[in-house]
């Protein structure tokens, strides 16, 4: 990498510090390299990843290390290791590292390349999928990345996945006769790469193919239903792509990927989803989780910046999100819940972030009670005890409550922080 590439990696970083540090994200960083059987169970062993583009080698003590590949798997490891379950849930952590795969290389794909990610460990609600989500976005957006396109879906529940891949393989083995070599090969091993094949008697084949939404259990419908609504209630554009298939096994649920019409063949800028099976695999107890990484290169490439105009003076202070700097704006949940006020709190949470404060909503499914002391530790300055269309705010430092309507919160905190 040289100078003017360094140039516009830092000032990506400062823009990634801002946004991440700003929701409430902690820096991570892992070593560069691990055991073996990390990758290999946390990834999947059936992976294109695992399979053939790990560096591998021995130590002198006859141990498999290898590479990172990609950073989910090492943070959940010291999420573990280092007893984060303990912590305040969910623990929100963002890391911005070199990684290695033995690939073919050419433009936007190296062998050493650098991922920035981000991954919120220890809650289920559809609002931390959508969080992530609309943060990748921002990110995105802040940069400069052309012509960005978000595909999502769902892949359910492992138990659905494996119904649907059997239902899967007994369609592919219907039609082996007209599928590529490679994916006739896999049909066993990882049958939903198919999707993914050039080749055109295998697409074919896969016009026809059943596809896992169709076939999701109630549970796995309502939460993706949940993320799309909160998705378009922050004015997020995607498509739902059924045959999406991230290159990882661990994910659940929900998936998605950035891509950019900027970029030619390579055209992914970052991906993720959910892994609430990950922790378990990894000798935890059952966690979930959700994150995604992106491609430093390929953001640049894809913002016109590889070349160094991605400028440093222009990026936001970082004084805005640092980790020190306490909340403004935390979002509490009456009780009791319902889809609606997560609907209200998280759209609250997006337009406070828009117009600038540090704001954090209650992802941790915690009590009112919980909620406010977890809203303390945060130092957080107001408290906005959000239903659907009204909000109990207070202000922590005076100790004043008001009753409001709920699309009056955001103005009325920048008021009491005379930042109107
Ligand atoms: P691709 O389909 O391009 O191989 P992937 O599915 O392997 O991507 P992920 O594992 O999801 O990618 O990694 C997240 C992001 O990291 C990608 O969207 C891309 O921007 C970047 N990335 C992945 N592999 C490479 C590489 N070899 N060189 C540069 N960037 C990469
Ligand atoms: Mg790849």
């Amino acid at each position: 990498m040289l100078g003017e590439q360094a140039e516009s990696r830092s000032a990506l970083e400062v823009r990634a510090r801002a946004i991440l540090q700003g929701a409430g994200y902690e820096r991570i960083e892992t070593p560069a390299f691990e055991a073996t059987e990390l990758f290999a169970r946390g990834v999947g062993e059936a992976t294109d990843i695992v399979r053939k583009e790990m560096f591998t080698f021995e130590d002198a003590g006859g141990r498999s290390l290898t590479l990172r590949p990609e950073g989910t798997a090492p943070v959940c490891r010291a999420y573990l290791e280092h007893g984060m379950h303990k912590r305040r849930q969910p623990v929100k952590l963002w890391y911005l590292s070199s990684f290695f795969r033995h690939e073919r290389a050419q433009a936007g794909r190296y062998r050493q390349f650098w991922q920035l990610g981000a991954e919120a460990i220890g809650s289920d609600d559809p609002a931390v999928d959508a969080e992530t989500i609309v943060l990748l976005s921002s990110l995105l957006a802040e940069v400069g990345v052309r012509d960005v396109r978000l595909r999502l879906c769902s892949l359910g529940s492992p138990q659905t996945r494996g119904e649907y891949r059997e239902r899967l393989q007994a369609h592919l083995r219907s039609h082996e006769s007209s599928l590529a070599p490679e994916v006739r090969g896999r049909i066993e091993a990882n049958p939903l790469r198919a999707f993914d094949s050039e080749h055109e008697g295998t697409r074919r084949v896969m016009r026809s193919a059943p596809r896992l939404l169709e076939h999701l259990d109630a549970g796995d419908r309502a939460h993706f239903e949940a993320v799309r609504e909160l998705l378009d209630d922050a004015g997020i554009a995607y498509e739902i792509d059924s045959t999406l298939v991230r290159g990882l096994d661990y994910y659940t649920r929900t998936v998605f990927e950035f891509t950019s019409d900027a970029l030619g063949a390579q055209s992914g800028v970052g991906g993720g989803g959910r892994y609430d099976g990950l922790i378990e695999l990894l000798g935890g107890s059952p966690t979930p989780g959700v994150g995604w990484a992106a491609g430093i290169e390929r953001m640049l490439l894809a913002s016109g910046s590889s070349g160094g105009t991605l400028d440093s003076e222009r990026s936001r202070d970082s004084g805005t999100g640092s980790a020190a700097a306490p909340v403004e704006l935390f979002l509490a949940r009456a009780e009791p819940r319902s889809a609606a006020d997560r609907r209200t709190a998280f759209a609250l949470l997006c337009a406070a972030r828009s117009a600038g404060l540090r704001a954090q909503m209650e992802l941790g499914g915690r009590s009112l009670k919980g909620q406010l002391s977890h809203a303390d530790a945060l130092g957080a300055r107001y408290v906005a005890i959000v239903s659907e269309r009204q909000a109990s705010l207070r202000d922590m430092q005076e100790g004043r409550q008001e009753e409001i309507a709920s699309d009056a919160v955001v103005h009325a905190v920048l008021r009491g922080l005379r930042t109107l």
